[in-house]
């Protein structure tokens, strides 16, 4: 009897094999490239065919919850189906992941809230919103796309869109927006942060622009679901904050709603398996 959990990330998958009692066994972490093609395989290895009870899966949405099935744009098929890769492993649940991250800080995170919404900036941008101690989850599992509000009206999104908060603000997309802003080619954000702590003025400027379009999403998130909470996590926030917390924070004004505490998250890159975890032990019943 046991646990699996799986974090499908942009680049990484984070898999946890839990004991019946919620003890960790083992994470392991595969690029998500193979880890999609050779599903049955690696969860074979890393199971030993034990007797898993429960299957947890966090993916980036768009998603259909019920029938298991995930259509990110980044993906090169039409879509993913878990039904088919995780076949033979007991109950299978599939959750956005960033919904998931929110459980995670909401149920073991030090500092939590019965109110919270949970933003990760990573390849991309994602949110999930606890609301009186229930995770929101939307039709077909798809609350909270934050990172598809629109802030502005430029720059192109992965999903088609247009000015949309993911476009001016994502680990992908800021070097684009560099390009496009100051003309300068950039294989990835780090190089723009090292520019950046060298003291470039135009890089400065640039990432001036990030900062404010942060604070602007920030604000509509604070009168929309007006949360006690804002926990702040993914790769590219915990090791930028002045850029994706502190800053934005500064100029975030003028609701009409509280301001509420906006802090980094307090399971580092462990928010949304912990997530998963909670639901598959039944410490977060989904409702
Ligand atoms: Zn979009």
């Amino acid at each position: 009897m046991g646990y699996l959990c799986i974090d499908l990330g942009a680049t990484k998958t984070l898999i946890g094999l839990y004991g019946d009692e919620g003890e960790e066994v083992q994470i392991t972490e595969k690029p998500t490239d193979h880890f999609i093609e050779q599903m049955e395989q690696v969860l074979g290895e890393i199971t030993h065919r034990a007797n898993i009870e429960k299957v947890a899966v966090g993916s980036a949405g768009p998603m259909d919850e019920e029938n298991l099935r995930v259509f990110p744009p980044n993906l090169d098929m039409d879509y993913l189906d878990f039904s088919e890769g995780l076949e033979g492993y007991g109950e299978i649940i599939l959750l956005n992941d960033c919904n998931a991250g929110a459980v995670g800080e909401y149920v073991y995170g030090e500092h939590s809230a019965e109110n919270l919404v949970y933003i990760a900036f990573g390849s991309g941008i994602g949110g999930g919103v606890i609301e009186g101690g229930r995770l929101l989850r939307g039709w077909k599992g798809n609350f909270a796309e934050v990172g598809h509000m629109k802030v502005g009206d430029r720059f192109e999104c992965g999903c088609g869109g247009k000015g949309h908060w993911e476009s001016y603000c994502s680990g992908d997309n800021i070097p684009m927006v560099a390009e496009e802003v100051i003309g300068r080619k950039y294989d990835d954000t780090k190089e723009i942060f090292d520019d950046y702590h060298k003291g470039d003025r135009e890089v400065k400027e640039l990432l001036e622009m990030v900062c404010e379009h942060n604070a602007i999403a920030m604000s509509n998130i604070i009168d929309v679901y007006n949360p006690e909470l804002i926990s702040i996590g993914g790769k590219v926030a915990l090791e930028h904050p002045e850029i994706f917390l502190e800053e934005p924070k500064e100029q975030i004004s003028g609701n009409i709603n509280d301001i509420p505490e906006i802090r980094k998250c307090d399971l580092k890159r462990r928010s949304t398996i912990y997530g998963l975890r909670a639901i598959c032990t039944g410490d977060h019943e989904l409702q």
